[in-house]
C-alpha cells in the first residue's frame, strides 16, 4: 500500500491505536504528524522511531478540546510537514463510568468534549484546507458503540453516534470537492483504553462471549484498514461508517439461535 510522500496528522497518536496508525502510515511512505495531549516524552520517541523510515515525522501538541491548540497544530503541520492530504480524528476519551442519574454534567461532558467537538475542530481546519485543494481524506475513529448502547457511559456512546452523522454530513458537505470523510468503528482492540477489560481472564472471558470471532482485535489490523481507506483503494469510499470488530455487532449469544 503506497502512500508514499502524503501528509498525514493523526490526533491521539501517542495512545495505542493512534501510535499503531502513525506506524502504518509511515510504512506506506506518508510524512506524518503527531498530535499529542500532555507530555511531550513519547511523542518523540515516536517521531524518532518513524524517522528511521526516512519519512518526516513531527511531534504536534494540541489539547483538541481547544479551538486555539488545534488552529495552531494545523499551522504547525503546514509549515513542519507539508499541505496536509489525511486527517486521522482518532483522540478519544471513554470518560468516568457512572450511570446517567449519578454523574456528575461535567464528566458527562468530557467525552463529548473531546470525542466529538474535538474531531469537529480538527476536521474544520482540514477542511479549510482540502476544499481548496480539492483533495483530502478524513478518517474519524468511532466505535461500535455508535449503534451499541453501553451502560455506564451514555456520554461516549452519544458521542460517538454523533460522530456518525457528523461524518455523514461532512461527506455530504465536502463530496463535490473532492474530499472524503469516513469513519471506522472498532470494537474491543487490545490498547490501554480497555486494558481493564483485556488484562484479567475475567474480563477476557467476558469478551469472548460478546465477540463473534472470539478475541479481541489489534491495533495493526485496525491500522491496515485506516491506511486503505486513506489511500487510492478506498477511492470510492466516503459518509459511511466501516465496523471492524469481529463480529461484536453480530449479537453472538444467538449463534445457536433462541
Ligand atoms: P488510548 O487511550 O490509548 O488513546 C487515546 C488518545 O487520545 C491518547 O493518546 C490521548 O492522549 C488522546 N487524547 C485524550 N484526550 C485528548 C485531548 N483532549 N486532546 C488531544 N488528545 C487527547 O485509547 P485508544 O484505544 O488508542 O483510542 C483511540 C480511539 O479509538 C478513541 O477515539 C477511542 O474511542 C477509539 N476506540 C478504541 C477502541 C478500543 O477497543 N481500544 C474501540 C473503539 C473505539
Amino acid at each position: 500500500m503506497s502512500l508514499a510522500g502524503r501528509h498525514v496528522v493523526i490526533t491521539g497518536a501517542t495512545g495505542g491505536l493512534g501510535s499503531a496508525f502513525a506506524r502504518a502510515f509511515a510504512e506506506a511512505g506518508a510524512h506524518v504528524g503527531l498530535g499529542y495531549f500532555g507530555p511531550v516524552t513519547a511523542a518523540e520517541a515516536l517521531a524518532g522511531e518513524l524517522q528511521a523510515l526516512k519519512v518526516r515525522a513531527v511531534p504536534l501538541a494540541a489539547d483538541v478540546t481547544s479551538p486555539d491548540e488545534v488552529r495552531s497544530m494545523f499551522e504547525r503541520a503546514d509549515a513542519e510537514l507539508g499541505p496536509i492530504d489525511v486527517l486521522v480524528n482518532n483522540a478519544g476519551l471513554d470518560g468516568k463510568r457512572a450511570p446517567a442519574w449519578e454523574i456528575a454534567l461535567e464528566d458527562w461532558r468530557a467525552p463529548l468534549e473531546v470525542n466529538l467537538f474535538g474531531a469537529f475542530a480538527c476536521a474544520r481546519e482540514a477542511l479549510r484546507r482540502m476544499v481548496p485543494r480539492k483533495a483530502g481524506v478524513i478518517v474519524n475513529v468511532s466505535s461500535v458503540h455508535d449503534v451499541v448502547p453501553w451502560g455506564g457511559h451514555s456520554a461516549y456512546a452519544a458521542s460517538k453516534a454523533g460522530l456518525a452523522m457528523l461524518t455523514k454530513t461532512l461527506a455530504l458537505e465536502a463530496a463535490e470537492f473532492g474530499v472524503r470523510v469516513l469513519a471506522v468503528a472498532p470494537g474491543a482492540i487490545r490498547t490501554p483504553i480497555n486494558e481493564d477489560v483485556w488484562a484479567t481472564a475475567e474480563g477476557r472471558r467476558d469478551l469472548q462471549r460478546k465477540i463473534a470471532m472470539g478475541r479481541v482485535g489489534e491495533p495493526a489490523e485496525v491500522a491496515d484498514l485506516v491506511v486503505s481507506l486513506a489511500g487510492d483503494a478506498g477511492g470510492y469510499v466516503t459518509g459511511t461508517t466501516v465496523y471492524i470488530d469481529g463480529g461484536l455487532c453480530l449479537y453472538p449469544e444467538f449463534r445457536h439461535g433462541g
